[in-house]
Parts: structure tokens; C-alpha cells; sequence
């Protein structure tokens, strides 16, 4: 695996703070569902981690979802970026947290912020495959402006908001998954307290380990 060019083809605002950035890979690569890559801008050796948005269908593209965090070093650049620009990319990685398609159970995608890119990616993909597989996708978010194209997610979303509800709990969770589905994954997707707690209520409620895949975007 090496250091290779891609160039931005398009951008988009999707969440108040949320970028998408499709790029053209000079070469692209299979991945799983879940995977990232490492971006750099050229000449500047100092790089970050970005999960896939795009599918495995979107054959020689590649998508980002990239939320601008104020201060940070590298995020805000990308997001000013103008379509025609380059970046340097790594990848496909990532062999834990990714869909496979062994995995036949129903899904139960959890996600804070900008952990929803990979969520995305993953609901996209498995529902091409089988639409009939249930799968329920919580977000928690401080609004509703925060969680990525919002008004097309809207109608297949469990949300909190937290600048006007309480942040997801134990009894939330119960209330809202169907926890008699044996055969489900669990995928986890946010900030480091966000996964370990979410993994934590998971586990109390007799969800197995080896049914929860989780990722911290630090
Ligand atoms: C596997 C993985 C996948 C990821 N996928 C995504 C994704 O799909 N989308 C996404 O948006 N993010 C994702 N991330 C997070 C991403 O990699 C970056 O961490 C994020 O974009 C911030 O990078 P930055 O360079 O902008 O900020 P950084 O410069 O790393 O700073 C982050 C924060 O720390 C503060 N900070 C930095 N240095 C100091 C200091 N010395 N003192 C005080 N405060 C400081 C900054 O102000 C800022 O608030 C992912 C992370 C991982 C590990």
C-alpha cells in the first residue's frame, strides 16, 4: 500500500460543520464498508484519518465526509479545499471495523457526529445488497443541522439531540433496539467516550462482545 494523488471532483455542505469531498483516485482500490483512508495535503506531512462514505459500488470514486473542527490542523483545510485541488491518500485500512458480507444478521448502526460517515457507508452498501434486512440506525447529534443531509435521513433515523435532549442512555437503547434479534452486529461510530459508553450499555443489556464492532474518531 502507498502514498498515491487523488484529485477533488466535487464538494458538497452537508451538516452545518460537514464536508463531502468526492475525489478521483488515481488508483482505486475494493474496500469493506467501514474501512478509512489517510489524507495529507501535498507537502504537508501530517496526516489524518478519514473514514469511507462511498460505497464499494462507487467504483473510482471515493467519498469523505469530513466535519471542520475548529482549531484543528488539518480538517479545516480540507474543507476549504476547491474542487481541482490534490490530496495525498493511503488505503483501504481498517480490518476490524467493516461490514462483511458473512455477516447475514440484521444491523444495529450507532453513531455520534461525524461517526455517521462510515454508518453511511455501511447502510448504503448492505441495503443495495439486501433491502430487506432490518437495520436500525441511531444518531445522536447536538441538532439536527449537525447529522449529514439530514431531511433525506430523516425518516430512517432514531435521533437525540443533545443541546435539547438527554445524551443516549442505557434505557434508550433498550427501548429502542429489538435486543431478541441474537444473530445482529453492532457497529459504533464517534468520540472515545461516545463508543465506550454505547459499548458499555450494549454489554449490560446481554448484547455479546463478539456482536459489536466500534470505532473512535480521536
Ligand atoms: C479511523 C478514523 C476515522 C475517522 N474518520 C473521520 C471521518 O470520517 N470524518 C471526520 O470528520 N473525522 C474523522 N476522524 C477524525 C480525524 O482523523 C481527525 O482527528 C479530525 O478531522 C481532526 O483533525 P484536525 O487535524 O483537524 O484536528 P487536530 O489538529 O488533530 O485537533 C483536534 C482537536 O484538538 C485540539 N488541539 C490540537 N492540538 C492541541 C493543543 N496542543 N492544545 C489544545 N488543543 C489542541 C484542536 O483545537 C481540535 O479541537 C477519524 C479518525 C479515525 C481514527
Amino acid at each position: 500500500m502507498n502514498w498515491q494523488k487523488a484529485t477533488l471532483i466535487k464538494k458538497r455542505q452537508s451538516a452545518e460543520d460537514v464536508w463531502v469531498l468526492t475525489v478521483k483516485p488515481e488508483k482505486w482500490e475494493p474496500f469493506d464498508p467501514g474501512q478509512f483512508y489517510q489524507l495529507q495535503l501535498p507537502g504537508i506531512f501530517l496526516d489524518r484519518c478519514y473514514s469511507i462514505l462511498s460505497t464499494p459500488a462507487d467504483e473510482g470514486i471515493l467519498e469523505f465526509g469530513i466535519q471542520c473542527i475548529p482549531g484543528g490542523v488539518l480538517s479545516p483545510q480540507l474543507c476549504e479545499m476547491e474542487v481541482g485541488g490534490s490530496i495525498e491518500i493511503i488505503g483501504p485500512q481498517g480490518a476490524y471495523f467493516n461490514w462483511k458480507p458473512e455477516m447475514r444478521g440484521p444491523l444495529v448502526l450507532i453513531g455520534g457526529g461525524s461517526g455517521m460517515v462510515p454508518l453511511i457507508s455501511i447502510y448504503n452498501h448492505v441495503k443495495s445488497l439486501d433491502p430487506g434486512l432490518p437495520i436500525t440506525f441511531i444518531m445522536s447529534a447536538k441538532s439536527p443541522e449537525k447529522i449529514m443531509d439530514y431531511n433525506s435521513w430523516k425518516d430512517r433515523l432514531i435521533t437525540r439531540f443533545t443541546s435539547s435532549e438527554p445524551r443516549i442512555d442505557q434505557d434508550f437503547l433498550q427501548n429502542k433496539i429489538d435486543l431478541a434479534q441474537k444473530d445482529a452486529m453492532y457497529f459504533i461510530c464517534g468520540s472515545g467516550r461516545f463508543t465506550y459508553d454505547i459499548k458499555n450499555y450494549l454489554e449490560n443489556l446481554g448484547v455479546e462482545k463478539i456482536q459489536i464492532q466500534s470505532e473512535q474518531f480521536f
